[in-house]
């Protein structure tokens, strides 16, 4: 088998790993970071990424949901916190085993690097920085700490700002969705109405999501229209928020309240202008890095788990990478199109104008369960077939 390589640590980059190594396919991971640390706020897993992780190991799935808090319901209300629409997710559980649940990001990472067996085969402090291609088509990549390493293959799994894909696909372009984000953890209990619940409140041009994340600790998140780049004061930040958000219920005031500033994480919220390609020679993008979404629907982590888990799979039944790597992306390229679409449909209906509210709040309130069911378990699915193990 030929040498690969990981650029990224990140969901995608150690999913991969994961699935690496339970086929027995031969990697070194490099991450740019020198430790992983318990960084971020939430991050909502649905049960297509955990049944890629059930896949890996039933023992890391167990401990990410012991890690996490598991939804009944998604739901969807106004800015006053009364419901348009209430998803229960007994179906889900029903067919799939479990429901979306939420985790802090950092634990979850952390959790997914405790399962690799071969600690010695994720470097980090290693920041990608270029490749070249020598002339027996391996490739040379130079790291930010000035050392190379030779290499056959190349897993651009990088993010939403890839330095791969910017090697390789020059023009790609990211899309600014024109909204920005803040996200928190609050030192928080929610009422028993709500634990087991991941909620989002829509109204006056705003965006609120919730999730308890474990005892006493409560995640959120607060997207408004913005300019892009601007820079937050830590001093104000929290002032700045419980004002914009004076108009809707009470909790959201209470949740930023007990988040300490200093934890607030401030970010644009972009996408990436569909490609038509995610691969050249042997190098390959994954996850953001090839298909960045807004987070609209929560999707995001969880296509790039699935991007690991499909890509694994390829390159085990595989001994030519261009290949694997082309069926990779005929066979992805159908549900993430349509996931990066309507998640930045979502963001648009998320936030719009009082007229277009209350008629998007009808069409909410009236869509057939039928219809939202089958879009929920069109993403949940994941193919079985293809796995080797
Ligand atoms: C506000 C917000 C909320 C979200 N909520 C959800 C959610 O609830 N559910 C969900 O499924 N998705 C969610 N997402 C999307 C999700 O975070 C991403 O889709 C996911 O993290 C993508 O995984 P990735 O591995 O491709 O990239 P990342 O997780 O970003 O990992 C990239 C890794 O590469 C490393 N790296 C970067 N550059 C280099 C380099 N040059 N050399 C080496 N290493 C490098 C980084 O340090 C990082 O560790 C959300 C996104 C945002 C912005």
């Amino acid at each position: 088998m030929k040498n690969i390589s990981i650029i990224g640590g990140g969901i995608g980059g150690l999913t991969t790993a994961l699935c690496f190594e339970k086929l027995g396919i031969e990697y070194t991971l490099y991450e740019k970071v020198n430790k992983l640390k318990t960084v971020g706020a939430g991050i909502w897993l649905s049960p297509n990424a955990l049944q890629v992780l059930e896949w890996i190991n039933p023992s890391l799935l167990h401990s990410i949901q012991r890690s996490g808090n598991s939804f009944n319901k998604i739901l969807l209300t106004n800015h006053k916190l009364q419901p348009i629409r209430d998803s229960s997710q007994d179906f889900v559980k029903d067919m799939f085993g479990y429901t979306t649940l939420a985790i802090h990001r950092g634990v979850l990472q952390k959790i997914l690097y405790s399962f690799i067996n071969n600690k010695a085969n994720i470097q980090l402090n290693k920041g990608f920085e270029s490749y070249f291609q020598n002339s027996d088509h391996s490739y040379t990549i130079n790291f930010h700490d000035q050392s190379t390493q030779i290499t056959n293959v190349i897993i651009g799994a990088d993010g939403i700002n890839s330095k791969v894909r910017q090697q390789i696909f020059p023009k790609s372009k990211l899309r600014y969705s024109g909204q920005t984000c803040w996200r928190g953890v609050a030192d928080f209990e929610l009422d028993n109405n709500l634990v087991s619940a991941g909620f989002t409140l829509w109204g006056k041009k705003l965006q609120f999501g919730v999730s308890k994340l474990e005892n006493g600790k409560t995640y959120w998140f607060a997207v408004m229209l913005s300019e892009p780049n601007l820079q937050e004061n830590r001093e104000t930040v929290k002032t700045k928020l419980i004002e914009l958000f004076s108009q809707h219920h009470p909790i959201v005031t209470t949740l930023i309240q007990n988040t300490s500033a200093n934890k607030i994480i401030r970010g644009d919220l972009s996408d990436l202008e569909w490609m038509n390609k995610w691969h050249t020679n042997t190098i390959c993008l994954i996850g953001d890095a090839a298909h960045a979404m807004t987070p609209d629907l929560g999707q995001g982590g969880a296509q790039a788990m699935e991007d690991a888990f499909y890509l694994s799979n390829l390159i085990h039944q595989s001994n030519a990478f261009d290949v694997a790597f082309n069926n990779f992306y005929n066979l992805r390229k159908t549900k993430v199109k349509k996931l990066v679409e309507q998640s930045r449909l979502t963001s648009k209906m998320a936030i719009t104008n009082k007229p277009l509210e209350l008629l998007r709040n009808i069409i909410l309130k009236y869509s057939p369960e039928k219809v939202l069911q089958k879009q929920m378990i069109e993403t949940y699915t994941i193919d079985k077939t293809i796995c080797g193990v």
